[in-house]
């Protein structure tokens, strides 16, 4: 048996603290706040690994949110992205690089004729709720209850309520993610929940929609599949009554497949934002869709603009990563992530933890406590949240680093080696929480 690490982060914390006097919570992001032991900090990352100011070297599962499909520091971007800076950092103009990574976005993502590049998430959302509503003549846009689209105050509703809050699932109320945001949105905004196909053709036939929003498989906070003909049966219901259908690709882009969940699940949506894994952690992120429609930004009076948009050492980056993410990158990385999957879901249940492993080859979720794997955002809500978070605090002073909310992310430097060293510290930290 592998001996008992227990990992300290001490620097982390000292460093944290002495930082908050400039840095509001030593963080720039509030995602980066809750986990115990506090905020870590970090000097380098080298493929599946991350090394902090502690000086311990960490299994990374949160890669970058999801952005590193390809571990850190892989050695083609970086080349071209050190080549890059050597010829200038920003134009203010078009460079030949952003045209190279455009020309390759689109040849990968089926529904993209025309593309926009942005540089967040968040951002691109806005672009696209933007479009449709310019496209339709209407106003009112469909999220779904455990979708996340940004942290912007017309989209941060319902991403993970509290199920005290929430209302009836037939009709959620509308709750929202932070204090100060505008009510005045919720105008504007239709609550469903997702995967009910009933549901949405009822709210979405009263002709007043302009966008269906949704992650085409749930990967924001939980790891749950679109149920059989569901995406099919909600592109219908668009079409039948003017809708746009619109498809946040940002976890599931370039990680379940190479062409996304479009491509994966066969629904070409008219609209779909990509970001995070388009160009393995630089800040891109791209609306596509339509050529009509994308044209619009062009010669339809819709505006969409942005100091930092297709920033060349950016696009370096991104046209580097599509160069690497080949069919066999796919292969190899697969294997990988179902060995882990599957090893996790053995190594629970062999400690007697009641869990749900659920999701895909490079993304999973595990929910401790549920019998069933979560077909809604509400059967994830009664997952034992405080008993999972104590299990990745176990893991990391094991060595690996899971985020609490669930989500595994794998990348292709994620090999045999570093897989059975996650099982290793994943048979200790279930042991050590299931006798707790
Ligand atoms: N959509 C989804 C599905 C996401 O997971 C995220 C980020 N977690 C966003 C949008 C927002 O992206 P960003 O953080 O780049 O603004």
């Amino acid at each position: 048996a592998r001996a008992l690490n227990s990992l300290s982060f001490d620097e982390s914390s000292s460093v944290i603290s002495k930082n908050s006097r400039y840095v509001a919570g030593g963080v720039n992001s509030n995602f980066r706040l809750g986990m115990a032991p506090g905020p870590l900090v970090f000097k380098r990352g080298e493929g599946a690994y991350l090394f902090d100011v502690d000086g311990n070297r960490l299994i990374d599962y949160y890669c970058g949110m999801g952005a590193m499909v390809l571990g850190h520091s892989p050695a083609g971007v970086q080349a071209a992205v050190k080549a890059q800076v050597d010829e200038g950092i920003l134009f203010a103009g078009q460079s030949e690089v952003e045209f190279e990574a455009a020309r390759m976005i689109c040849e990968r993502i089926p529904s993209a004729q025309r593309i926009r590049f942005g540089s967040s998430g968040s951002e691109v959302a806005q672009a696209a709720m933007r479009l449709a509503r310019a496209a339709t003549g209407r106003s009112k846009i469909i999220k779904f209850e455990g979708h996340y689209h940004g942290w912007f105050d017309n989209v941060l509703w319902s991403t993970a309520p509290a199920l005290a809050d929430a209302g009836p699932a037939e009709a959620p109320v509308p709750v929202g993610g932070s204090r100060g945001q505008s009510r005045l949105d919720l105008e504007d905004l239709v609550i469903l929940g997702w995967n009910d196909l009933a549901a949405l053709e009822a709210r979405v036939s009263k002709g007043d929609i302009a966008a269906v929003m949704m992650e085409p498989a749930m990967c924001n906070q939980g790891a749950i599949s679109p149920a059989p003909g569901y995406l099919e049966g909600a592109q219908a219901i668009c079409r039948k009554h003017g809708t746009l259908l619109v498809f946040d690709e940002v976890i599931t882009g370039f990680r379940l497949g190479r062409g996304g969940a479009q491509e994966r699940f066969g629904v070409t949506p008219d609209i779909s934002l990509f970001a995070k894994a388009i160009a393995n952690g630089f800040p891109v992120a791209a609306i596509v869709g339509r050529a009509d429609l994308i044209d619009m930004f062009a010669t339809g009076g819709v505006l969409h603009g942005g100091t930092f948009n297709a920033q060349p050492v950016a696009m370096a980056a991104t046209v580097a990563t599509q160069a690497a993410l080949t069919p066999e990158h796919y292969e190899k990385s697969s294997v990988f992530g179902v060995r882990l999957r599957e090893g996790m879901r053995e190594e629970l249940a062999a400690a007697g933890i009641k869990a749900q492993v659920t999701g895909f080859e490079l993304m999973f979720h595990v929910a401790f406590g549920l019998d069933a794997p979560a077909k809604t955002y509400r059967d994830l809500a009664r997952a034992d949240k405080a008993g999972y978070a104590r299990f990745t605090l176990a893991l990391l002073k094991q060595g690996v680093r899971a985020l609490e909310r669930g989500a595994w992310f794998v990348s292709s430097e994620h090999n045999d080696d570093v897989v059975d060293q996650t099982l290793a510290a994943v048979r200790i930290a279930a042991r050590e929480v299931a006798s707790t």
